[in-house]
């Protein structure tokens, strides 16, 4: 399929370029606001085209499919454009700054009968499928509490507009918590009910949030602890699922690449968990053309998309708050 990026993002090129052509697909032509921007991504990554208007991109009738990696606040309309010219839309995460825009977007693609997915990575990655296989398979009883460690330190290259602007939806709870979200709904299958937190900025956010911290309940009455931040360097990070008949700890998980270790815990003593080493973003261009072709669905469709925003303003309104807040999913749960 033809490919048009929509932003000429870092993301698309240290991750998605490589992941749609090695998925066998045609990126032929790159749009950004910037001219210069949008010829220098071009040239450097051997795309045929490049433009700054999108319409021109969408109009063309042999682009089949658009990846959204363009700032935050720019996705929505983006999506709405695409989508209403025919086109299945990868968009990146957040799906919006808000959840009436999220479910907008996906409302529309549905009445559209493109695809929509979220390019919620961590969920393709083998050690979070293989955490999630030992969970479905009742290896750890019933799930009392999941413990999510993703304070991470922003490369320098990264701190721009996620560090000082709220307008480009900027913060890492937009960040990285909508990340963890996702996360602890792959792995539990429940969507969080309410949610406290406290964030902070704590040196690197300006005018945002740089570190947070939150505790989700889930429908079953299962817990989930989540750390996120930008400004831990040495941190290291991880998950933890415990439950009534074991426990599952995987390190080093919460990352762009396919590593880490994942060991299970039972009362038959402590094993470590093999896990398939793919690329994640790979897996996700990989799901979301087997559902182009009409099997199955994309990792993250866009119902995850919004849920993970959901919960991320929730956690955002709990610590601005100081109040436990409900998650509002827009009447789409
Ligand atoms: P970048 O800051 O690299 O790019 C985002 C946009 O900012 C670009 O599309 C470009 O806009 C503009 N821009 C970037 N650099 C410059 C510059 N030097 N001068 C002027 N404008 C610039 O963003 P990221 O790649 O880090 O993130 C993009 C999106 O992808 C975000 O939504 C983010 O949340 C998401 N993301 C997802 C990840 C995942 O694993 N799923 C990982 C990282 C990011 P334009 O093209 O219009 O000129």
């Amino acid at each position: 399929m033809r490919w048009g990026l929509v932003g000429a993002s870092t993301i698309a090129a240290e991750h998605m370029v490589g992941a749609l052509r090695g998925g066998g697909q045609d990126v032929h032509v790159v749009q950004s606001a910037t001219a210069a921007r949008a010829s220098r991504f071009a040239s450097d990554f051997g795309i045929t085209a490049h433009e700054t208007d999108l319409a021109a991109v969408i109009s063309d009738a042999d682009i089949g499919a658009v990846y959204i990696s363009s700032t935050n606040e720019k996705h929505h309309g983006q999506a709405l454009a695409a989508i209403a010219a025919g086109k299945h839309v990868l968009c990146e995460k957040p799906l919006a700054m808000t959840v009436a825009e999220a479910a907008e977007m996906v409302a529309a693609a549905s009445a559209q009968g493109v695809v929509f997915a979220t390019n919620h990575h961590l969920r393709c990655s083998g050690s979070h499928r293989a955490v999630r296989d030992l969970i479905t398979s009742g290896r750890i009883g019933r799930v009392l509490s999941v413990r999510l460690f993703h304070a991470v330190h922003l490369p320098g290259h990264l701190q721009g507009w996620r560090i000082d602007s709220p307008e480009a939806g900027g913060g890492v709870i937009p960040d990285i918590t909508v990340h963890d979200a996702d996360v602890a709904r792959f792995l539990t299958g429940e969507d969080p009910v309410s949610v406290v937190a406290e964030m902070v900025s704590s040196g690197m956010g300006k005018g945002v949030e740089d570190s947070v911290m939150s505790v989700w309940t889930l429908p079953s009455g299962a817990m989930v602890m989540a750390h996120e931040s930008f400004t831990h360097a040495f941190a290291g990070s991880g998950l933890e699922v415990h439950g009534t008949e074991g426990s599952i700890f995987a390190q080093g998980v919460m990352t762009q690449q396919p590593v880490g270790d994942v060991a299970l815990v039972t009362a038959s003593g402590r094993e470590s968990v093999p896990f398939a080493t793919h690329n994640l973003y790979g897996q996700a261009v990989a799901d979301f053309l087997s559902a182009v072709a009409g099997r199955g669905r994309p990792a993250a469709d866009g119902r995850d998309g919004i849920a993970s925003l959901a919960v991320a303003l929730a956690v955002r309104r709990a610590a601005q708050t100081g109040v436990r807040q409900m998650v509002d999913y827009g009447g789409t749960v």
